[in-house]
């Protein structure tokens, strides 16, 4: 057991976590934020995953009384 378990491309065998970056999605939130961003390899570009950004919708705080 080595006890460090670092991601590796499956693609590009590029191993380490830096070596993974997100970028977010082009298209935005009437808010200007985006809706998701993609983690994908920096060296060959192969795609982990996508994640939905959480968007919060505008509270209101309850009103006392
Ligand atoms: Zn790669």
């Amino acid at each position: 057991m080595s006890g460090i378990h670092e991601p590796k491309c499956p693609s590009c065998e590029i191993i380490g976590k830096s070596n993974i970056v997100s970028s977010k999605s082009d298209s935005q939130s009437g808010g200007g934020d985006p809706w998701f961003e993609i983690a994908h390899c920096a060296k060959c570009g192969h795609v982990y995953g996508v994640f939905a950004k959480v968007v919060n919708p505008p509270k209101q705080p309850k009103p006392f009384g």
